[in-house]
């Protein structure tokens, strides 16, 4: 028998994939998804659990079509709340290996299935029918759209088709688009592109994709691979139909009898038609006439068009709409709210115009300091790598290897040859508090300006050395600090002046040691600490100083302490943070 996979068996038993994940869980066989395989002896289990006589109601997927014996399916322990709602596919991958040939390919074949006659129209988005199965796509192809949205907290995507060309490679945005899907954490279908073309090499790009870790599932992996060609169309069906699949398995859910809520998926202003705004609807339905919120962009509901430029009067979750009546052009990304009060929505909308003022203030101000704590908290520090050549890549990845410790982690969100781009910076936008390491690579403008906007931290090194010892300060601060004391001075109180609106200073002998104006001060008498605290000033006759040594005497007045008496001891304490690395 060649090896079953669980969604060939899920189609067998008639049940979701779901379903079947949940009940193999049951009687302890755990398996991760569509393409986990299935052994001999676990499928004669499976054909077990599905023959014992019903005693159970069915699972609700049944669509009695005779062809199984009935399941007999222990009822599920969560119930799913709405109803399964389309996935939301985003196509990257490296420039010129097809991309915007298969987004038009698949919104071809639709098109002419459903015979609408509309001029189709970018939105952003558009939705296909598969088998009966709604799937929309996201048709602003790049990491760009895809990252910006994510950079702004909204995860719009469920899964990512990365496109490779069957005569190409692996290549650079390839592995970026990798990074990319990763640190949104959506599952990653691959299409090989490009079968048609002479010298188109499946296998050779299969081995690449082995080696960033996507092991296609015929080679024993879990990764999706479906060889295709966007020009001849060939294969396209298996890409959907692998699509419903995975997305099955998401059980991805929506209300639409909620209120929506979508994200902006583009945005600009019409002369004639004023500001536009694509949305995603992620729940809910949205309706015409609706109060809506988007970023500092607010007004209630002109006009809906959907991909087709028809005019609609609702939109359902995960459908795609064009609006018109926004006050202004909404960021790409911000998510849209539905209000019942025209008033608060404009109340709201000016206060968040007034907040992003003040945060570009703010983010202008940030200081590195700021930042690392930033890092801190996020309790990891995430570093972005680019490097000039493979080669001072590989010498900073081993480098920062060493770096790592048990007490803290060190997570590389991406590593690539070549200058720092936008995409760097929106993916290193994405995740709070990391850090954009260059290694004698420049950044171009674009870039420049997007991490100012972002607050992102880009920083430009020309000596690997530094880069270490930079990253080891960064990942000190990470520690929580730990101090260590040590009694540098000992100090005899021999006079007490009292001077109106300054306080007491104290007339002293340094019996030992020395006494330094940044150090602590323990204040004894008779033995006991009567206060400990910080040097307000330290004076040899009239003068300031910084220091006194053994067998000086100096006035010391004490910050926050006047209740000095002759005779009091104090000990001069230097504190100091430990470094653990
Ligand atoms: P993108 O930069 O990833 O969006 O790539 P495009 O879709 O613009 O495609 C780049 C080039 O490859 C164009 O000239 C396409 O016509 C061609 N192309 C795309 N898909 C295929 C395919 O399946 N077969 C062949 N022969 N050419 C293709």
């Amino acid at each position: 028998m060649s090896k079953m996979r669980i969604y060939q068996i899920a189609r067998e038993m008639n049940v979701s994939v779901v379903k079947l994940l949940e009940m193999l869980k049951e009687v302890g066989i755990e398996k991760a998804g569509n393409f986990s395989t299935i052994e001999a002896d676990e499928y004669e289990v499976i054909r077990e659990l599905f023959a014992q006589p019903a005693n159970q109601p069915a699972p609700a997927e049944s669509s009695g079509n005779g062809r199984q014996p009935q399941p007999a399916a222990p009822a599920p322990e969560r119930q799913p709340t709405g109803v399964p709602r389309p996935p939301v596919v985003a196509v990257l991958g490296h420039v010129d290996h097809g991309k915007t040939t298969l987004l038009d390919a698949i919104r071809q074949s639709q098109v002419a299935l459903k015979e609408t006659g509309g001029i189709t129209q970018s939105i952003g988005a558009y939705q296909v029918a598969y088998q009966g199965k709604a799937i929309t796509f996201i048709d602003t192809p790049g990491h760009r759209a895809f990252t910006g949205m994510r950079a702004r907290g909204a995860q719009v995507t469920d899964m990512v088709v990365l496109v490779v060309a069957a005569d190409d490679a692996v290549m650079e945005q390839t592995r970026e688009a990798i990074a990319h899907a990763r640190a949104a954490e959506v599952p990653i279908i691959v299409a090989i592109n490009k079968i048609d073309v002479l010298g188109a090499d499946v296998q050779r790009v299969k081995e690449q994709l082995a080696k960033e870790e996507l092991v296609p599932e015929d080679w024993g992996g879990d990764t999706i691979v479906v060889p295709l060609s966007a020009r001849t169309h060939e294969g396209i069906d298996s890409l959907l139909e692998m699509i419903l699949l995975e997305a099955e398995m998401l059980d991805l859910r929506a209300d639409p009898n909620a209120v929506a809520q979508g994200t902006v998926i583009e945005s600009y202003l019409d002369p004639a038609r004023g500001p536009i705004a694509s949305v995603i609807i992620r729940d809910g339905t949205l309706h015409q006439r609706e109060v809506i919120l988007a970023g500092a962009a607010q007004g209630r509901i002109r006009a809906l068009l959907n991909d087709q430029g028809q005019r609609v009067n609702e939109a359902p979750p995960s459908s795609t709409v064009q609006l018109l009546g926004l006050s202004q052009v909404p960021p790409v990304g911000a998510p849209l709210e539905v209000l019942s009060s025209p008033a608060r929505a404009r109340q709201i909308a000016q206060q968040r115009a007034n907040e992003a003022r003040r945060g570009r203030l703010e983010r202008s101000r940030r200081t590195l300091a700021q930042i690392l704590s930033d890092t801190a908290q996020s309790g990891a520090l995430k570093l972005l790598l680019k490097a000039d050549s493979s080669g001072s890549l590989e010498a900073l990845e081993s480098e920062l290897e060493r770096l790592k410790s048990e007490q803290i982690k060190l997570k590389l969100l991406y590593s690539g040859v070549g200058d720092i781009s936008e995409s760097d910076v929106i993916l290193a936008s994405s995740a709070p508090g990391s850090v954009v390491i260059g290694f004698r690579v420049k950044s171009d403008a674009g870039a420049r300006a997007l991490a100012e906007r972002e607050g992102v931290t880009v920083r430009p090194y020309e000596v690997i050395y530094q880069i270490a010892d930079d990253v080891k300060r960064a990942l000190r601060s990470l520690l929580e600090p730990e101090y260590e004391e040590e009694i540098i001075g000992q100090v005899e109180v021999r006079q007490i002046f009292k001077i109106p609106r300054v306080g007491t200073i104290a007339g002293c002998y340094v019996r030992d040691g020395v006494v330094k104006r940044q150090a602590e001060v323990r204040l004894l008498r008779a033995g006991a600490e009567l206060f400990r605290g910080q040097i307000a000033s330290l004076k040899r006759y009239e003068e300031d100083v910084r220091a006194v040594e053994k067998n000086k005497e100096c006035g010391i007045k004490l910050r926050g302490f006047d209740d000095i008496r002759e005779g009091d001891q104090m000990e001069i304490v230097l504190v100091r943070e430990v470094q653990r690395i």
